[in-house]
């Protein structure tokens, strides 16, 4: 299941939240942002958000009235099969109401959230109620195989139809479903290698549920349920899948994105490894900003026996999650994760694909400054940039510009001229290992924040950097081992 999005609209709803959140170590708690000035994780705007989130297959734990909900998800209700659970929860924690997702098992998580909050769950569906078993969200290692099957069947079933079971399922035999050899209705339970056979077979009759089942989830989830109850040593992956290029990933990386039991990070990162994920590996997607609460809750999963892989872009040391983590465990010193195995394994930064792109710019003494001014304040920024033009180092600028944040790369430009030349070979590299990568060399005099937005990394040369070229029309840009410039850069005072 994907991260739930726990949803607030003022501080008033927190203490009702975090009991959710307790119960439901995977969530996150979003409030409205001048709303609830004490949470990490906010939004400008409810609708939208919720919407993001419906979308991408996150369940919704709304502190709010159900309308509110149903009429911002009004328009992207079509597949039954599809949609996430979404629940409203009273303010005061008195109704946990189950609205939407069905199949994905919204009973379920409202019997849990009212579980913690010691109240009775609203369950509304009455095939759940009457037979005491959940025909659409089946227990692990079973999936619906036919799900547009399931209105029309338990409507017969509900109506008084008897069914027949063809296999195995304990899960059935032990529900109050009235369960017949003669029965109208079936439920066949299949394997997954009879599914697999099957698979160009015509499709079951309206008045049949199938069933896969596959051992080896059951055996999965078993596993995991067990290491987590008897709190055996997790263990923390933070690995760093480089900018995007399959081929740009070290082979330890691979490995251990293949052995985790669940993946964590920032959603854009984990659809680009998507391919790589075995089946059996649960995936947590979170939004880009809360990067404490993600650390913390890769430790909590950890804590409970989960080989657990945090995922960063580029080098997961470098503004990434592996300095989050080591934040949080300093800071939060939770006795559970003292046992934690935690290990960082490297991936190949953005400033040194975007270096290896045009030759070796970086070949000489280099830095790299961050130009977001969200966690440090712009004049600590400034100094930087003025002291590494002092000292003439090349320069990687991360983060050069954002939606919110159109003016530092200018600005940076005009601290550099003064110490650097116009002409100062200049690299802007754009989504790169990935689709739409684009690499342009330019100069510094021309360097614009127009041409860079927050998946490009630029790279300044330093007084010595140069761009050369090779046979017919092969341009290189590099900086000489040797360091020729005796006497440090003057400003150019004009
Ligand atoms: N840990 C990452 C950096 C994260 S900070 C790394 O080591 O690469 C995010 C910034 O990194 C972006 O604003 C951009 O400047 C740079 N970046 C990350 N991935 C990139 C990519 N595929 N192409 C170009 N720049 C990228």
């Amino acid at each position: 299941m994907n991260s739930p999005a726990i949803i607030v609209l003022t501080e008033a709803s927190l203490t009702i939240a975090h009991q959710i959140q307790a119960a439901l170590p995977a969530a996150v708690i979003y409030g409205l942002a001048h709303r609830t000035p004490s949470l990490a994780c906010t939004y400008d705007n409810f609708g939208e958000t919720v919407r993001e989130f419906f979308q991408a297959g996150r369940p919704i734990i709304g502190l709010c009235a159900a309308g509110i909900l149903i009429r911002t998800l009004a328009p992207l209700i079509r597949d039954k099969g599809q949609e996430p659970p979404v629940l409203a929860i009273a303010t005061d924690g008195s109704a946990v109401v189950p609205l939407l997702g069905g199949v994905q098992g919204v009973n379920e998580l409202a019997r849990q959230i009212a579980e913690a909050l010691q109240v009775a769950p609203a369950i509304t569906t009455t095939g759940d109620l009457r037979f005491g078993t959940a025909l659409l969200s089946p227990p692990p290692g079973y999936q619906l195989v036919n799900p547009e099957n399931a209105k029309t069947f338990i409507a017969e079933l509900l109506a008084g139809a008897e069914v027949q079971l063809k296999g195995e399922a304990a899960w059935l035999t032990n529900s109050q479903l009235p369960i017949s050899p003669t029965g109208k209705l079936t439920l066949q339970i299949e394997t997954a290698q009879q599914s697999a056979d099957q698979l160009t077979a015509k499709p079951a009759a309206p008045d049949c549920l199938v069933y896969r089942f596959d051992p080896q989830r059951v055996e999965q989830a078993l596993h995991s349920q067990e290491s987590r109850s008897q709190g055996s040593r997790g263990n923390l992956a933070i690995l760093g899948i480089g900018p995007g290029a399959a081929a740009w990933m070290s082979a330890e990386v691979k490995e251990r994105l293949k052995f985790a039991t669940d993946w964590v990070g920032y959603q854009t990162y984990l659809n680009l490894v998507e391919p790589l994920r075995p089946a059996h590996t649960r995936r947590y997607a979170s939004d880009n900003r809360c990067e404490l609460e993600r650390a913390e809750f890769a430790l909590d999963l950890a804590a409970q026996g989960g080989n657990v892989a945090l995922i960063s872009s580029g080098d997961p040391g470098i503004y990434a999650m592996a300095a989050a983590v080591f934040e949080v465990l300093e800071q939060k010193a939770k006795p559970a994760w003292e046992s934690i195995e935690i290990q960082v394994c490297p991936g190949i930064s953005a400033m040194q694909a975007a270096a290896a792109q045009v030759g070796a710019p970086l070949g000489h003494d280099f830095c790299v400054i961050s130009l977001s001014d969200i966690l440090k304040p712009w004049e600590v920024i400034a100094q930087r940039i003025t002291a590494a033009a002092q000292a003439d180092f090349a320069i990687a600028f991360y983060n050069p510009v954002s939606k919110d944040r159109s003016w530092q790369l200018d600005k940076a430009r005009e601290l550099l001229l003064p110490w650097r030349s116009a002409d100062t070979p200049t690299l802007l590299a754009h989504n790169l290992g990935r689709e739409g990568q684009r690499v342009v060399i330019t100069t510094l005099g021309q360097l614009k924040s127009t041409d860079a937005d927050m998946r490009t990394v630029i790279v300044i040369g330093s007084s010595q950097t140069r761009i050369m070229s090779q046979g017919q029309g092969q341009q290189w840009v590099y900086t000489p081992r040797h360091y020729r410039n005796r006497v440090p850069p003057q400003p150019d005072i004009h």
